[in-house]
């Protein structure tokens, strides 16, 4: 089975966590530009950060014939640090141009407060500007408020809302944006939120229209092989490998799709590297034979 995993943050994973997805059929990777788990102080850093999602994140996947995108945003919890928030958002628009940024996330609410509702609502508008889709964090605390809110910010911004992919929903969730028009998404974790076996109830019960699942691994307990694990769960609830396809495959791909950037043919083999070449003169390959890897 063939796996968009349109939601991993590999920046904080190792090298081998490309290799094991790909060995479970991850075939491409979307990496949403993210909080990093602590505060930075000035807009350089979010410049260094973006730069290695377009550059060194991508060169890392595709060595193990993994496709990789992303999306560039102000994340929520950094909305709220004026060091950075306004500079942010001055930079992110030559970003939302390059062609393997899909969307602007992961933008929207974490704390709920005034200053995230107003940088929400403007990178909103810059995809709209953009044309690009937008991949929406909703709170983990007070989830279904700030689903709610979420909504109405999304609602008032005008923006089409098969262009809104809602993130981290759970079984309360999935009632409210189930017909909305929005894909509704969920974040597989090993032990909180949202499990396999969870989700393969979900699937279950509502189908598989406009919905996408994700790992979201991240610096945290996590697990980039959460689709993989949740694909034997639907498969032992005799969900049709079609529906599985759909969810795990098509779902995505036509989401991110509507940034214009991506076509399902993009992704009909492997990303090839060329293993002779070094990322900017890096020693990454440290002494393997590169001729012997190459295919
Ligand atoms: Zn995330």
């Amino acid at each position: 089975m063939r796996i968009f995993e349109p939601h991993a943050h590999m920046f904080s994973r190792v090298t081998d966590d490309y290799e094991r997805m790909a060995l479970c059929g991850v075939r491409a990777v979307l990496e949403p530009a993210f909080w990093l788990g602590q505060n930075r102080t000035s807009v350089g850093t979010f410049v260094d950060y973006f730069d290695t999602l377009l550059g060194w994140e991508r060169f890392r996947a595709q060595q193990f014939g993994i496709h990789h995108f992303c999306t560039m945003a102000l994340n929520p919890r950094e909305a709220n640090d004026d060091r950075v928030n306004a500079d942010v958002l001055a930079v992110l628009p030559r970003y939302l141009e390059k062609d393997s940024v899909l969307g602007v996330g992961e933008i929207g609410l974490d704390d709920q407060t005034p200053k995230e509702e107003k940088f929400f609502a403007e990178q909103v508008q810059l995809a709209i500007r953009h044309d690009l889709p937008v991949l929406v964090h909703t709170p983990h605390r007070d989830k279904k408020k700030g689903f709610e809110r979420c909504i109405d910010i999304l609602k008032e911004s005008g923006i089409p809302m098969e262009r809104v992919l809602l993130d981290h929903g759970n079984e309360i969730t999935i009632k409210l944006t189930r017909d909305l028009g929005c894909y509704s998404g969920f974040s597989i974790y090993p032990n909180t939120k949202m499990d396999p076996l969870r989700m393969s109830k979900i699937v279950v019960e509502y189908g598989v229209d406009r919905m996408i699942i994700n790992s979201a691994c991240d610096w945290g307990v996590s697990d980039p092989l959460m689709i993989p694990r949740t694909i034997v769960k639907l498969q032992q609830a005799r969900v049709p490998d079609a529906d599985i396809e759909q969810l795990v495959w098509k779902n995505p791909i036509a989401f991110f799709a509507q940034s214009g950037r991506l076509q399902e043919n993009d992704l009909a083999w492997p990303a090839s590297a060329d293993l002779r070449e070094t990322f900017e003169g890096n020693s990454v390959l440290r002494g393997q034979d590169p001729a012997a890897l190459q295919p």
